[in-house]
This record gives structure tokens, C-alpha cells and sequence, in this order.
């Protein structure tokens, strides 16, 4: 008999428990065929609602059912992070508690797995009912990924994916601080199938992801699985190092030849405020791959546990 771990990390989703828990036995029959004995296991990421009581109610009637709960919001790297540990199943599988990870999928996935697959991923193909501006700037970040980084992210991946333990055990040997999900999971490679479908609009509740809260996780993202910036900064540091170098002997050969005296402040005002902001702009770069790296020093647990069961 195989164990199939099911991690879903919660942020106040306490409409969406009961909902999950449902939807996810619908399979009962597919499991039961397949002789796979399933844990559920949510992963209540600090949620200020009842998440955690309806997570208690449910462990009161099926034993299957499991909570591990943090002593406040880590993210939902860091409850994956923590799902993955807690897992004990040959098979384990992400999902979001909303629904939009249909778990109408798993048989099919699982189709996958006994083919030889190592993963099963999944990605929309869609990105319908979601705010226009969003999905700009999300295809906008996949292209940059795209060129930047030798780590695949692909458009559209969602966290739904199902793994074997072998590439469970790989993402937790990866144990930065700096958790940026899809990246590990390219990261580490094996044989990923990928399945395509539309986007599923939320069960319950609202997103948890604001505009900034994302962006701020795509900076997160680049930074983590490319360097390329910093190779752009010392570029762009060369470039100006050669253009005032060109700048020195014309000026010269100009104030010998026809004599004439250097005249007006205001390029030299351009040239100053366009130099110091290029030098500000690179320390930028430069800052943020400190900054993570300080972070990364400080070995800081990913996250605190106050419940377990
Ligand atoms: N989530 C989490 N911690 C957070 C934010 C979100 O565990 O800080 C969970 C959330 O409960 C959900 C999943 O991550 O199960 C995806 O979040 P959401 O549906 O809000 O994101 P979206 O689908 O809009 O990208
Ligand atoms: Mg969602």
C-alpha cells in the first residue's frame, strides 16, 4: 500500500477546509482502487480566522486529516517548506486550500507517475478572472526569468504538483531561507510531466497576494535564481568607465587644438546626476543580493511551530 501526502498550506481559509477536505475524497474511489492510503495535511500559516478550529473538527472525525500550525504568517513557501517535512508519504502533492488546484486532477497525475514520472506539474493555460495588470506583469516576469536565469520557470506553473519521494527528499536537502518554490523545483530537475488547464477561479475568500506582496516575491525570485543583475551593474560600470576615458581626450585634444575653454554647467549637471544615479541604481542591485545573503547568514528558522498533530 502507498502513502499519498496531500500538503495544503491555509492563510485564513477557514470557508475553504471543509470544501477541500470534501472535494478531495470525491477521489475515495480512485484511491481505493489504486490501494493509496492518503494524510492531509494543512499547514495553517498563521491565520488569524478559525482555520485551525475546523482543521480540529475535521481530525475529530477522520484521523487522516492533520494540522500543523505557525506561531504567526511565515508564507507559503515556508508552510510548503514545512508540509514537506512533515509528510511521510512515497507520493506528496501540493495544493492550494481554494480550489484552484483541482483535486478532479490526481488520477490522471497519478496516470503519470506509474509511467515513471518523477513529477507530475502542473500550469495554466489561462490566466482568466484575474486583474489585467497582474497577468501583465506576470508574463512580463516569466520572460525576464526566462532570459536570466539556467534555472526553467515556467509560465503559468502553479505549486500544484505531485512528486515522489525522491524529489521531496531533493527540495529538502535545499534548505535556504530564501524560499522561492517554483525555482527549487526546476532547480532540482528529474522527469516533470507537465499538464495544461484553465484557470480555476477561487473557491471561497479572497487572495491572499496583494500587487505588492507579489512583486515583491518575483524580486525574491530573480534574485535567488539569477546573478545576472550583478554581472549588469559591473557592466554598465565598464561602459562608463570607457565613455569618460573617450570624454578626457576629446576634451583635451579640443581645448588644445581650437583652444577652446570647457563651457557650460548644465551638461556637466546631466552627465553628474546620470552617472550618480547609474552608481545608486547598481549599489542597489549589488545591496539586494546582500541583503538576502545577510539574511541567509543569519540561519533564522523558516518557521515556528505552535501546533502539531
Ligand atoms: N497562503 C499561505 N500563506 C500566505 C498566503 C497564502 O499559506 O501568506 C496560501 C493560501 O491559503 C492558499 C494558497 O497559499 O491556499 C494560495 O493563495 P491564494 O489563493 O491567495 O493565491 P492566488 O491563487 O490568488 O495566487
Ligand atoms: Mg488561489
Amino acid at each position: 500500500m502507498k502513502l499519498l501526502s496531500v500538503i495544503v498550506p491555509c492563510y485564513n481559509e477557514q470557508e475553504n477546509v471543509k470544501d477541500f477536505y470534501e472535494e478531495l475524497f470525491k477521489n475515495a474511489a480512485f484511491f481505493q482502487e489504486k490501494d493509496i492510503a492518503v494524510e492531509l495535511l494543512y499547514i495553517d500559516d498563521g491565520s488569524r480566522d478559525k482555520t485551525a478550529d475546523e482543521v480540529r473538527k475535521l481530525h475529530g472525525q477522520d484521523e487522516r486529516v492533520h494540522l500543523l500550525s505557525f506561531s504567526r504568517n511565515f508564507g507559503k513557501e515556508a508552510a510548503i517548506y514545512a508540509g514537506l517535512q512533515k509528510a511521510k508519504g512515497d507520493l506528496v502533492v501540493l495544493m492550494d486550500a481554494d480550489l484552484q488546484d483541482p483535486p478532479s486532477l490526481l488520477p490522471e497525475m497519478y496516470g503519470y507517475i506509474e509511467e515513471g514520472y518523477d513529477s507530475v506539474a502542473t500550469r495554466r493555460v489561462t490566466r482568466k478572472g484575474e486583474p489585467v495588470i497582474r497577468s501583465f506583469f506576470a508574463r512580463m516576469f516569466y520572460r525576464l526569468m526566462h532570459r536570466i536565469s539556467k534555472t526553467e520557470i515556467v509560465d503559468g506553473a502553479r505549486d500544484y504538483r505531485l512528486m515522489t519521494r525522491k524529489v521531496v527528499d531533493a527540495v529538502l536537502a535545499m534548505t535556504e531561507y530564501n524560499r522561492f518554490t517554483k525555482g527549487i523545483l526546476g532547480w532540482v530537475g528529474y522527469e516533470t510531466k507537465w499538464l495544461e488547464y484553465e484557470n480555476v477561479a477561487r473557491n471561497k475568500g479572497e487572495t491572499k497576494w496583494s500587487f505588492w506582496k507579489l512583486f515583491r516575491y518575483s524580486l525574491e525570485g530573480i534574485v535567488a535564481f539569477s546573478t545576472l543583475p550583478l554581472t549588469v551593474a559591473a557592466v554598465m560600470g565598464a561602459f562608463f568607465c570607457a565613455l569618460a576615458f573617450v570624454m578626457i581626450i576629446v576634451i583635451i585634444v579640443k581645448t588644445l587644438i581650437f583652444g577652446d575653454p570647457t563651457s557650460g554647467w548644465p551638461s556637466l549637471v546631466c552627465i553628474i546626476l546620470l552617472v550618480s544615479g547609474v552608481q545608486l541604481f547598481c549599489l542597489g542591485i549589488v545591496g539586494q543580493y546582500l541583503s538576502k545573503t545577510y539574511m541567509e547568514v543569519k540561519k533564522r528558522p523558516i518557521y515556528l511551530v505552535k501546533e502539531d498533530f
